[in-house]
């Protein structure tokens, strides 16, 4: 299969792109290295430079300083269909009047490709996006999840070296997301391609990525491994984009002992939180305001009795059923999740 596409090492150094006039930066300073066949997912809010930054990647966006390099080599004035890197746009960008078969070969045609080995290739992405003889199919008919399929293969087709993928999921459910999510990231993993993977949302950032960068107006706050990211978050942004709304007070009793009060801010994860039958023994008591099942674990919003801090505890579903609204709990919080920050 690796014939279809190969990872190259890329390499983004000191891109700056300003907009407008007085001018601001969509990107700053941002400097990423991407390991070949490795897949880097880029996490952060709307409007914080995702899509610019896969635009000066591909060749679509001239940055005003800073460059980028594939296998070291400087990529300025190498034209976007010629450097071997496909992009995975936003919106649902497949051609209505071709065929699945036309679509997919359509960057194939750009490039020249004679028709046999075109229509070899076309079946080759098909099958491996897993829509084998899919070519004559009208690209009307097709439900969202196959669209994308379709729009990936057309992507691999040219069999590039690196691709960009911008919220490719975006218009889909969560479940077809969640479906999708592991079977893209097999397909990276089968191609060893080189990854560039955008999206504001964390469960597929987490799920598919081998280094996550979480971005912030126009610069990078944050990069390194997920697991990494998610247990040390380096700042209030990076902890309550990952999710975590516990940031609390560093002098509140319900800390376990040992926590690093000098930041006066902590983060206390929501996994470390557990809940437990009031007893006389309990160092902190609250009152529980909400719950909501969320599949195998359930989000509890408790209240401390003492100061009425709020935090939100994430327990196994099946630990929640006697739990009530309105009800005293004790509440514990493990030293592994708390992090002055
Ligand atoms: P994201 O993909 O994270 O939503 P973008 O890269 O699309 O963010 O945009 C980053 C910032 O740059 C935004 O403030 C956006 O309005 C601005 N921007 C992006 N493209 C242009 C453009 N062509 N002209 C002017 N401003 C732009």
């Amino acid at each position: 299969m690796n014939e279809i596409t190969h990872g190259a090492d890329l390499a983004v150094r000191t891109v700056t792109v300003s907009y407008g006039n007085p001018p601001s930066a969509a990107l700053a300073n941002v400097t990423l290295t991407v390991p070949s066949g490795s897949v880097t997912a880029v996490l952060g809010p709307s409007g914080c430079g995702k899509s610019t930054l896969l635009r000066v990647i591909a060749g679509l966006t001239q940055p005003d300083s800073g460059l980028v390099t594939l296998d070291g080599v400087d990529l300025a004035g190498v034209a976007p269909h010629k450097r071997g890197i496909g992009l995975m746009a936003q919106s649902n960008s497949l051609f209505p009047h071709l065929t699945v078969g036309g679509n997919v070969e359509f960057g194939l045609r750009m490039l020249k490709v004679p028709s046999r080995t075109r229509r070899t290739r076309v079946a080759e992405v098909l099958e491996l996006v897993g829509l084998p003889g899919w070519q004559d199919r009208l690209v009307t008919s097709l439900s969202g999840g196959e669209a994308q399929r379709v729009a990936l293969a057309r992507t691999l087709a040219p069999a590039p070296k690196v691709i960009l993928l911008d919220e490719p999921l975006g218009a889909l459910d969560r479940s077809l997301r969640d479906r999708l999510v592991p079977e893209l990231a097999e397909l990276f993993a089968l191609l060893s391609v080189t990854a560039v993977y955008v999206t504001h949302d964390q469960d597929e950032a987490f799920g598919i990525a081998d280094q996550l960068v979480v971005m912030n107006a126009g610069e990078i706050v944050q990069s390194g491994s997920p697991a990494t990211v998610w247990a040390e978050p380096d700042s209030e942004f990076v902890a309550r984009f990952l999710g975590c709304s516990n940031i609390v007070d560093a002098n509140l009793q319900v800390l376990p002992a040992g926590t690093d009060r000098s930041t006066g801010r902590v983060l206390a994860r929501s996994d470390s939180i557990t809940l437990e039958p009031r007893s006389a023994a309990d160092s902190a008591v609250a009152v529980i305001r909400s719950i909501a099942f969320r599949g195998g674990r359930c989000t509890v919003v408790v209240a401390l009795l003492d100061g009425d801090t709020a935090l939100e505890a994430s327990i196994p579903s099946a630990d929640a059923g006697a739990l009530m609204v309105g009800e005293l709990v004790g509440v514990r919080v493990d030293s592994v999740g708390v992090r002055a920050i």
